[in-house]
């Protein structure tokens, strides 16, 4: 939207002392963007609302009576003069007192009306939004990790919460508001056309004048608010990172940079929030001059007209009150119209996830497997992560149920990347990955990795207690298994030390326990799920030399009869492993036991006999 720019570039004045570069706020901010797809986020938006086609109606209905009775009002009112003055004092055949009690009562009802209109929509929209959220939320999960990986955690947070109450205030008011005020413009202009042509023409003349000057606005307005939209998500993305970095930040004395990259963002909000707010502030101040000008034209040429005797005083007085009347739903419609706007932007991004391709659905007959043995094989497996460059080439090898494979090479050789194809995370592009002789491709996914368990370095823990973090490896499990799993894991007497024992509070990801004693958690987890595949990724930060024999020896007891994956970086694993695959740049280089690849004097035995063995080991 070009044209837009041409406006509001003069007009930008960033603050300059809080940004890192400004022109770069600059730069994003003229890429605006207009939702892509109005009609079709409607269609979907309407998809939600349908479920409650009934109450819709009944909200309908309550708005088409509001809007009858706000009409009638000045309608009844220019009557009552007209029969006063003409001294019949009919007033509408009722007599004054029944007509004052009947003026009453419709001034009464356009209030309850409205009232009952509007709790009624906001019922409808907060249960539209619940099962957007529902299925937004529900539609995350399903995505697959490569999908993670591309996006920030905060802007995809802001989506679920920001993005979804926008279309909520919207639905609460302004749909209903537009609605009534299409009804409230087209009743009017029907009963003024009634009266006098020629009145409603001079009421009416400022209309082209309005629709020019609204759509001059909404034209600039609506890409503002879509930018406002995506800028909040990018803020939140931003804090969100910031936040859980904290001590990064802190550790590298990050603090200035991370607070001039925020105002970076921070300018983007205000800029086009500022612009948005500003342009579409204008509205009332437009509708309200335009309107003062038919308002001044009905007033004078409609006095002429009453001194010529061509229209009556009542007529007058209908007119003017329906002329002031009738620009408050252009009004409202200016207003809400932006509103709706910045709805329908909101939506487009939430619909834009829900369309997201989820994790390739399990094929028709995938295999649900109750027990496996855990023999794994790979076979001729490549993969790579973008077109070109294989990450994994030509992989072969078998793992008999039980046995511990260890998994080294240099960094980036692609240790991790074998334990994500077999887990299914990503999917080989080649070759073959069987488990008991069943290619992976037809087990369920979800099946396929509730064989397996994971205990991996960076240890991730729920805010909750130390058993409910310990159960999440078996929902079911009773409080005596989880009990047993620690005491296996060696975990156990850590945890009875602590104030509230199994029930001490978790938070922050675990920050009021070490990264040993997150490990031996993790390995009471892994413990409880008794899988028959394990995945383990050492650790390699220093642990003390305690705790560190009782990870060894909690992981000694959870590998025992379990077919075990282990990036390895100590070198006890590696010599106690049944086969030691060693990886460089994704080919599979060495094969063997410690003992042979030791023989063989080829890349293994070279680490081996290196200098900083342990470091090289691994990564
Ligand atoms: P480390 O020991 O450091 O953990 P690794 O052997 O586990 O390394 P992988 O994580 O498997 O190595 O990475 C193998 C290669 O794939 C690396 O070159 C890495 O840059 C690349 N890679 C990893 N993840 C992705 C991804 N999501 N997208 C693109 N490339 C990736």
């Amino acid at each position: 939207m070009p044209k837009s720019n041409a406006l509001t570039e003069p007009f930008l004045q960033p603050r300059p002392p809080v940004i890192a570069d400004p022109s770069k706020a600059q730069g994003e901010y003229k890429k605006k963007k207009r939702a892509k797809n109005v009609s079709g986020t409607l269609a979907r938006i309407w998809h939600y609302l349908a479920r409650r086609k009934l109450k819709l109606g009944l909200v309908l209905f309550m708005v088409l009576i509001s809007s009858a009775l706000s009409l009638l009002g000045p309608y009844m009112i220019g009557v009552a003069v007209d029969d006063y003055l003409g001294g019949d004092g009919a007033f509408w055949g009722m007599g004054w007192v029944r007509f004052l009690i009947m003026l009453g009562v419709v001034y009464l009802l356009g209030p309850i009306t409205s009232f009952l209109q509007s709790i009624w929509m906001i019922e409808i929209a907060q249960e539209t939004v619940y099962r957007m959220r529902v299925d937004l939320f529900s539609h995350l999960h399903k995505l697959p990790i490569p999908f993670f990986g591309k996006r920030q955690q905060g802007e995809l947070m802001s989506r679920v919460t920001n993005d979804i109450e926008n279309v909520s205030a919207t639905l609460n008011s302004s749909a209903i508001q537009i609605f009534s005020s299409v009804l409230i413009l087209f009743g009017t202009l029907g009963v003024m056309l009634s009266l006098s042509p020629l009145l409603t023409l001079l009421t009416f003349i400022v209309v082209p004048l309005m629709a020019v000057g609204m759509r001059w606005i909404t034209r600039r307005t609506g890409p503002l608010f879509k930018e406002r939209q995506s800028n909040l998500g990018d803020l939140n993305g931003y804090i969100e990172e910031t936040l859980s970095g904290q001590r990064i930040i802190k550790a590298f004395s990050q603090e200035d940079r991370v607070k001039q990259e925020f105002a970076v963002r921070n300018e983007k909000i205000r800029l086009s929030g500022f612009w948005a707010q500003t342009i579409s502030g204008m509205i009332p101040k437009l509708m309200n001059s335009l309107n003062n000008l038919s308002f001044a034209l009905v007033a004078g040429i409609g006095g002429i007209l009453a001194i010529n005797g061509q229209v009556t005083i009542g007529v007058i007085i209908v007119f003017v009150e329906y002329a002031r009347q009738f620009t408050r739903p252009l009004n409202d419609l200016a207003n809400q119209w932006n509103t709706l706007l910045s709805a329908i932007a909101g939506a487009e991004r939430v619909f834009e996830i829900m369309d997201e391709e989820v994790e390739n659905k399990d094929e028709g007959k995938a295999a649900k497997l109750d027990k496996i043995e855990g023999a794994v094989k790979f076979e001729d497996v490549s993969f790579s992560y973008d077109e070109g460059r294989n990450t994994l080439s030509d992989i072969s090898f078998e793992a008999k149920p039980g046995e511990t494979i260890a998994l080294v090479g240099p960094t980036g050789a692609g240790k991790t990347t074998l334990i994500q194809l077999l887990s299914r995370f990503y999917d080989a592009s080649g070759g073959r990955i069987t488990i008991d002789g069943r290619e992976i491709g037809t087990i369920q996914r979800e099946n396929l990795r509730s064989h397996m368990a994971f205990v991996l370095q960076d240890t991730f823990l729920f805010e909750g207690t130390i058993r409910e973090n310990i159960r999440y490896g078996r929902l079911d499990a009773t409080d005596e298994e989880i009990e047993e799993a620690a005491k296996l894991a060696n975990a156990h007497s850590f945890i009875a030390r602590l104030p509230g024992g199994y029930d001490k509070m978790l938070t922050g990801g675990g920050s009021g326990i070490s990264q040993g004693q997150k490990q031996l958690l993790a390995i009471a987890r892994a413990m409880l799920a008794d899988p028959a595949i394990l995945v383990l990724d050492e650790a390699t930060s220093s642990i003390d030399t305690v705790t560190e024999i009782k990870i060894q020896q909690g992981l000694q007891r959870l590998m025992k009869g379990r077919t075990s994956f282990v990036i390895a970086h100590r070198l006890n694993t590696i010599r106690q492993a049944d086969q030691i695959l060693v990886l460089k740049d994704g080919g599979l280089l060495e094969r063997g036991s410690h003992e042979e690849l030791l023989k063989r004097g080829g890349f293994y035995s070279g680490l081996y006999h290196g200098q900083g063995v342990e470091e090289e080991a691994g990564d």
